[in-house]
């Protein structure tokens, strides 16, 4: 096993255009922090040595952040005390930038944690409020700075674009500002309406516009162009970092390295199958605590396997290994692959190098169309 993955799903107030598993039910934290420990406790135990070795742990959410410093040491105390955590392990927390005075600051010093993920989305106040973000952009600015002042030197910030009515210009200058701040991680997504948010149900109603693709393909374009320009490597299609300050944790998740995931809602894979918890805080909590934790899961048939190890291989840099495509999945795999990658290799969007497949700076921009292709399921 190489990762542990805990989901704390508190949010203070929820931003427009999210459709993950959250809740605004901040007085169940200390409920769930006691449920998620005992969680980890009855997981981890029969687990051989092997199992137990840890080379990262990401506290994600929702909003880890909403935690008291001494849930957090908590949860940490548990993970520590039931696996084997690396002397070299990544421990990630996502952190709100309102969430962090000076106070609570000291006290993220003394945790484990030594990498440190700020959703700030922009640096346009009217952006912010809009998507209901808590935070101003100099807010986030200082805490950064903050944080680096403290000590902290692997930190990773994540940009939105093509928000209603964006401009190039206007990305271009949060793209400046986010370089300026000299973080070693970046990850930029475009703004996504997703169903039964409030954001796409202003959308439905009228009230807002979809920026158009040309623009969004562009503002990707200059991101990519910049942060390269800039020294950061663009490892894969939505992320990009300095030397060696890759997410270590979520390379494991796009190289197939199984993980255990804890909490409500959270995921788990072995190498063969995916399980997964209620995404229902009050079912998680009962559950945990009557010793009948809710979960689902699935073995994935060899189709999607395959299909996963080419979906995730071809988001990153160096692409899908096609030598593991054989001897894993065999020579039809491999054919089936080379025959519907023909049309994107002649067109210039797929290349072959050593054999590994991977997407051109062409090829990026229609990443999912591509990628479509190659599946089986
Ligand atoms: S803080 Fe994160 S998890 Fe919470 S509502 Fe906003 S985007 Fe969703």
């Amino acid at each position: 096993m190489a990762g542990v993955y805990v989901h704390i799903p508190f949010c203070k107030s929820r931003c427009i255009y999210c459709d993950f598993f959250s809740t605004t039910s901040l007085p169940l934290r200390e409920k769930y922090v006691e449920m998620l420990c005992h969680e980890i406790k009855i997981r981890s135990q029969g687990l051989s040595a092997e199992e137990r070795r840890i080379e990262t742990i990401y506290l994600g959410g929702g909003t880890p952040s909403q935690l008291s410093i001494e849930q957090l040491r908590r949860i940490f105390d548990a993970v520590f005390d039931c696996f084997q955590v690396s002397e070299e392990a990544e421990i990630t927390m996502e952190v709100n930038p309102d969430d962090v005075n000076a106070t609570y600051l000291q006290g993220l010093k003394q945790l484990p944690v030594n990498r440190l993920s700020f959703g700030i989305q922009t640096f346009n106040d009217e952006r912010l409020r809009f998507i209901r973000r808590r935070h101003t952009a100099q807010e986030a600015i200082n805490v950064v700075h903050d944080c680096q002042a403290a000590g902290y030197r692997n930190i990773s910030i994540d940009l939105m674009f093509g928000f209603p009515g964006e401009t190039l210009e206007e990305w271009q200058s949060d793209i400046e500002t986010a370089l300026s701040l000299n973080v070693q991680h970046i990850s930029a997504y475009s703004l996504m309406y997703e169903e039964g948010t409030a954001l796409t149900r202003m959308l439905e109603a009228g009230e807002i516009e979809e920026i158009d693709e040309e623009l969004s393909l562009q503002m990707y374009g200059t991101l990519v162009e910049r942060l390269k320009k800039a020294g950061f490597e663009h490892y894969e299609i939505s992320n990009f970092a300095r030397p060696d300050r890759r997410s270590r944790h979520n390379s494991s998740y796009w190289h197939g390295i199984p993980y255990f995931g804890f909490g409500a809602g959270a995921h788990s894979y072995d190498g063969h199958a995916r399980t997964w918890n209620a995404n229902d805080l009050l079912i998680y909590i009962e559950g945990v605590e009557t010793g009948s934790l809710a979960t689902e899961g699935e073995t994935l048939s060899m189709e999607q396997k395959y299909d996963e190890c080419v979906m995730v291989g071809l988001r990153t840099c160096e692409g899908v290994d096609l030598q593991h495509i054989e001897s894993v999945f065999g020579k039809q795999y491999l054919s089936y692959l080379l025959e519907n990658a023909q049309p994107h290799l002649d067109s210039g969007k797929l290349c072959i190098e050593q054999n590994w497949m991977h997407l051109t700076e062409k090829g990026i921009y229609t990443s999912n169309d591509i990628i479509s292709d190659l599946m089986r399921v």
